[in-house]
């Protein structure tokens, strides 16, 4: 019995490798280039949010919340752990989507141009979780979708970790060891969009959509919202576009889409093209998550 529990247990866990999926470094690049290149007759960069601002001093603040959640422990460690929101308030016939950009080395760095460019003809408002070293390796791309009105850039962490107050690790990735290293995470990103854009991210999402519910109080304490999805768009870009379509095609009034934008080589963004057309006849308007309280 134990050992038939412990074979579920294995086959368990390599199934969940492929749903959420913006952990796995998947290698190199299947096809198509991936260092992203600006088109020459792309329009210049607008600069609205050019001049950096100084980040705060959050030094006093990281301690008195160290102290506050010092001797917690947490009893959850998910994607759906409580205080983690999944769609949007609302009975609108509204769905957000949101697409991670995870960063970290060749194939996590990738820019889907053609997702975006499609977005951006089509006029579909999205929020854009962007990792801190998705914004290092593609600093002109970051400030070209921080210009765009159509998109709000929200905080996918500093180092892309699981977010555990005690180490806990997923898809053989560590997550953060120690309140103090929830903190950097979240606050260490946070910091970077603000000084880049003038504007502070209000959402988080971690690196995996892992957390206990301890460390998502951590974040909240931070002033921002842990947000997850209710609908999973692509599984970390693994599916095919018949697959992604299908998984769009689930989506109801509220729901939140999790796919990706830094898997050009993938087919997330010819899913989405076949998807969003069938949405919108039947009605669905595309907003962003700060259209809507979350729960
Ligand atoms: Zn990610």
């Amino acid at each position: 019995m134990i050992k038939r529990l412990y074979r579920a247990r294995i086959v368990l866990s390599v199934a969940v490798v492929f749903l959420v999926g913006c952990s796995v470094s998947s290698g190199q690049a299947q096809k198509g280039s991936i260092s992203p290149t600006v088109s020459p007759t792309s329009s210049p960069v607008s600069t609205p949010f050019a001049t950096p601002v100084s980040s705060p001093d959050h030094s006093l603040d990281r301690q008195k919340i160290i102290d506050q959640f010092a001797d917690k422990s947490p009893t959850q460690w998910g994607e759906k752990v409580t205080g983690v929101r999944t769609r949007l308030q609302t009975k609108d016939k509204a769905i957000a989507l949101t697409f991670d950009a995870c960063g970290g080395g060749p194939a996590g760095n990738g820019y889907d141009k053609e997702l975006i460019d499609y977005l951006t003809q089509e006029k579909i408002p999205a929020t854009l979780f962007i990792n801190a070293r998705w914004i290092d390796a593609n600093p002109e791309l970051f400030q070209r979708l921080a210009a765009n009105p159509l998109f709000e850039l929200e905080n996918h962490g500093h180092e892309h970790r699981p977010l555990s107050v005690t180490g806990k690790s997923i898809y053989n990735i560590r997550g953060t060891k120690n309140v103090g290293e929830v903190i950097d995470e979240v606050q260490m990103n946070a910091d970077k969009i603000e000084a880049l854009t003038g504007r502070r991210p209000q959402f988080f999402r971690s690196g995996t959509a892992y957390y206990d519910e301890i460390a998502v109080k951590v974040v909240n304490a931070l002033g921002m919202q842990v947000v997850n999805f209710n609908v999973l768009g692509d599984a970390g870009a693994t599916f095919n576009a018949e697959q992604v379509d299908q998984a769009l095609s689930q989506a109801k009034s509220g729901s939140i889409v999790l796919c990706h934008m830094n898997h050009p080589e993938k087919s997330t963004a010819e899913g989405v093209m076949k998807a969003v057309p069938k949405l919108k006849k039947t009605g669905v308007i595309f907003v962003k998550l700060s259209a809507y309280p979350l729960e």
